[in-house]
């Protein structure tokens, strides 16, 4: 398998924003667990069952759930390639799980504070066909209500998007999983961004980095 790349990042940094780029510059497929993990609460499978009380208080699913899920995505075809993992890691156990199966060449971490987050978090919603992420005044659609990727007129909101549960999602990141920041950092793979930017300048800093 070829090398993988790591999306690092708080909740709502725009790491699902950016991801698209790097998937059109590298050809490596987005891996969101988080994406996964809604996608199987809604079909109401047994992974869907176990991991809806962890997302709807914005705790982390357990580790060995997580594990496992990402053994079986990376068994698929596409994989050999290397992919680009969104939301994953997010904890010490899970990046130790992924260095035995896959090998990772970069990680790049989004910062922005915790107070941008809140508001970042709040106003997003996404396509309900393609899944393009919008926010309410940073990123509107071109045409009010009308996706500009995909033409769709339906768009969803989380659940676990209210100030609320983005706390309760912001302290899991800094007690879990913002220790491998600095994990990554003395493997010598971790790229820093400021994420504090527009959407454009954040992506730019990040196309400069993957074609170094
Ligand atoms: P993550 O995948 O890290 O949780 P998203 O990409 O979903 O984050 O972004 C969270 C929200 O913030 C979305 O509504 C998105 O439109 C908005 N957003 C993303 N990047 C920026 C930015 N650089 N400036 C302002 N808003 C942004
Ligand atoms: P965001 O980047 O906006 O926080 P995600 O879509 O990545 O949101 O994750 C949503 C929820 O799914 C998390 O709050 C958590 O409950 C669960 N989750 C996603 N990825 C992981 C992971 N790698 N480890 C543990 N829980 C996860
Ligand atoms: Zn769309």
């Amino acid at each position: 398998m070829d090398s993988s790349i790591v999306l690092f990042g708080p909740p709502g940094a725009g790491k699902g924003t950016q991801a698209g780029r790097i998937v059109q510059a590298t050809g490596k497929p987005q891996v969101s667990t988080g994406d996964m993990l809604r996608a199987a609460v809604e079909e109401g499978t047994e992974l869907g069952r176990i991991a809806k009380g962890y997302m709807e208080s914005g705790g982390l699913v357990p580790d060995e759930v997580i594990i496992g899920l990402i053994k079986e995505r990376i068994k698929q075809p596409d994989a050999s390639g290397g992919l680009l993992f969104d939301g994953f890691p997010r904890t010490i156990p899970q990046a130790e799980a992924l260095e035995e199966i896959a090998p990772v060449s970069m990680v790049i971490a989004i910062h922005v504070e915790d107070e941008s987050i809140v508001e970042r978090i709040c106003g997003r919603f996404t396509c309900a066909s393609c899944g393009e992420v919008y926010h309410d005044v940073f990123r509107p659609c071109k045409i009010d209500s009308i996706c500009d990727s995909c033409g769709g007129i339906e768009f969803k909101r989380r659940a676990d998007d209210s100030e609320q549960t983005v706390r309760a999602r912001l302290s899991a990141y800094h007690e879990q999983t913002s220790p491998l920041e600095s994990w990554y950092e003395s493997k010598g793979l971790l790229q820093r961004i400021d994420g504090n930017h527009s959407i454009d300048q954040v992506g730019n800093s990040i196309s400069n980095l993957i074609n170094e």
